[in-house]
C-alpha cells in the first residue's frame, strides 16, 4: 500500500539544522533546514536512533527539507530574536494555515526519491535550540520525556559524521607499477546543483608475459541533484548515465549530494567526504555509507598523486562551502583543471590559489564569491558554471560572470548560453 501524500503541512514538530541563508533573486530572504519530524520519533526509547538507519517509507518521511520565506517584518523580528546563522538548531512548529507573525514554508519529505515533491505550509513558531558555537556538551536522555533542548542535542550527536569512519590517509598506495591516468572530466547538466564526473583509466601489468590491463572508473566530484525546490531546473530525461566508482564530496550540501537518492551507483560508490558538522537528513547519509563500508574521512591539507591533488579549502570549518575538498586533475599532456566546489578561489590553500589552470569549473554556481578568480594558462581557457535557469538564487550573478570573463576565462555554462542549448560539457 502506498503512503497518501498530505496536501499541506499538518500541525507537525521538527528539530531542524539551519544550513543555508541565501538572498533570492528578488532579494528576500531564504532559510533552508534540514530537519526531522519530532513527532515522529520514538521519544524517550533508547533505540530512537535506530530511525537514521530504517529504510520503511514511514521512517523515512521522517526526515524533510524545510524552505521557509519570510517577509521582512517576520525576519526582522526573527533577526532581532535568533539572529539566525548556518549551524544552528531549532525547534520548529508548523501549520497547515497561517497565523500572525507566521513564515510560509515549503516542506519536502524524503521519499523514494529523495527529497523530490515539497507542500506548502507554514512555519508557526521557531525556537533556537542549539547556537552552534556556544553548544554545551550533550548530556545522555534519561528515562522521562527529554526536553526541546535534549531532544535537539540528542539528533545534532546522532546526525553527526560517524566517528569511525576511516580516515582516507590510511588508504595504502597502491603498488607502484599501477599507473593511473585521467582523461577526461564531464560537467554535467543537472540543473541547480553539482555534478562532474572524472574518466579515470587505471593500467596494471599482468602477473606474467609482458599484457597490460585496463580499467575505466569513474570519479565523481560531487553527486548533486536538484531537490523539490529546484526540481524545474533539471534536465529531462531526468536519467543520467551514472557509473558506481569513487565520489569526492566537497560538502555537505544538497545541491552537491541529492544524486544519492537519485542514481543507484551513488550509494554503491565509495565516498571521500569532509567531517563537518551536518543536519539529520545528511547525517542519515553518512550513516548509511559508513554502514557498508563506504565512507572515508578525509582530513588533510592536501593529498598529492601524481594526477590528482585533493585539497581542503582553508576556511572556517563551520562554514561549509569554504571548509570543502576542492580538486586539481593532472591530465597526461600536463594540462591542470581546477574544481572548487562552492569555496572562493582565494579558500585555496598556497600554492593553488594562485596557479594558473588550462580549464575550471566556475566556483559557488557561477554566483558569489569573495577575493581573485583564479588565472587561465592562456587567454580563453574554459570556465563552465554549473547552474539551472530560473533557481530561486538568481545564480549565476552578473559580477561573477564579469570578474571570470575580467581574467580572460571564456565562460559556457550547463545551462543554455549564447545559442548554445543545455547539456553537459566536457574537457578537453
Ligand atoms: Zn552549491
Amino acid at each position: 500500500m502506498g503512503l497518501i501524500r498530505e496536501k499541506t503541512v499538518g500541525n507537525w514538530q521538527l528539530i531542524a539544522r539551519l544550513d543555508q541563508i541565501e538572498t533570492d533573486r528578488h532579494g528576500r530572504t531564504v532559510l533552508l533546514f534540514d530537519a526531522i519530524r519530532d513527532d515522529l520519533i520514538d521519544w524517550p526509547r533508547p533505540e530512537w536512533g535506530k530511525i537514521f538507519g530504517d529504510d520503511a517509507p514511514e521512517a523515512r518521511k521522517a526526515f524533510a527539507l524545510v524552505r521557509a520565506m519570510p517577509d521582512d517584518t517576520a525576519f526582522a523580528a526573527l533577526s532581532e530574536r535568533v539572529r539566525p546563522h548556518e549551524g544552528q538548531w531549532f525547534w520548529l512548529e508548523l501549520a497547515p494555515d497561517a497565523s500572525t507573525g507566521a513564515m510560509p514554508c515549503e516542506y519536502a519529505a524524503l521519499g523514494e526519491n529523495g527529497y523530490s515533491q515539497h507542500i506548502q505550509g507554514f512555519i508557526s513558531g521557531l525556537d533556537l535550540l542549539i547556537d552552534e558555537e556556544t553548544a554545551p556538551q550533550p548530556r545522555p536522555l534519561g528515562a522521562s520525556v527529554p526536553t526541546n533542548k535534549q531532544k535537539g542535542q540528542a539528533v545534532k550527536s546522532a546526525a553527526a559524521f560517524p566517528a569511525a569512519a576511516p580516515s582516507f590517509s590510511r588508504i595504502g598506495c597502491p603498488p607502484q607499477r599501477w599507473h593511473f591516468s585521467a582523461t577526461k572530466i564531464t560537467v554535467r547538466d543537472v540543473g541547480q546543483a553539482a555534478f562532474v564526473t572524472l574518466d579515470l583509466d587505471l593500467h596494471w601489468p599482468s602477473a606474467v608475459g609482458n599484457n597490460h590491463f585496463n580499467l575505466r572508473v569513474p570519479l565523481h566530484y560531487d553527486a548533486g541533484w536538484p531537490v523539490s525546490f529546484h526540481d524545474d531546473t533539471a534536465p529531462l530525461p531526468q536519467t543520467l548515465n551514472v557509473q558506481p566508482g569513487i565520489v569526492v564530496l566537497s560538502h555537505w550540501d544538497w545541491d552537491h549530494m541529492h544524486g544519492f537518492y537519485r542514481f543507484a551507483a551513488l550509494p554503491d560508490s565509495s565516498w571521500i567526504a569532509p567531517d563537518r558538522p551536518m543536519g539529520p537528513g545528511a547525517g542519515r547519509v553518512a550513516q548509511y555509507l559508513h554502514k557498508h563500508q563506504r565512507l572515508w574521512r578525509f582530513d588533510r591539507k592536501r593529498l598529492r598523486l601524481p594526477w590528482i591533488c585533493i585539497l581542503t579549502a582553508n576556511g572556517p570549518p563551520k562554514d561549509a562551502n569554504q571548509s570543502g575538498l576542492a580538486m586539481v586533475v593532472k591530465l597526461a599532456d600536463g594540462r591542470r583543471a581546477l574544481l572548487t566546489g562552492d569555496a572562493d578561489y582565494a579558500r585555496l590553500p598556497s600554492p593553488f590559489a594562485t596557479d594558473d589552470y588550462d580549464f575550471i569549473v566556475a566556483t559557488h554556481h557561477g554566483a558569489r564569491f569573495a577575493g581573485h578568480v583564479v588565472t587561465p594558462a592562456a587567454p580563453g581557457c574554459r570556465a563552465v558554471i554549473s547552474a539551472g535557469l530560473g533557481n530561486y538564487y538568481g545564480h549565476p550573478t552578473l559580477r561573477a560572470m564579469l570578474a571570470h570573463a575580467r581574467a580572460k576565462w571564456q565562460l559556457e555554462a550547463t545551462f543554455e548560453r549564447k545559442k548554445q542549448p543545455r547539456g553537459d560539457r566536457e574537457w578537453p
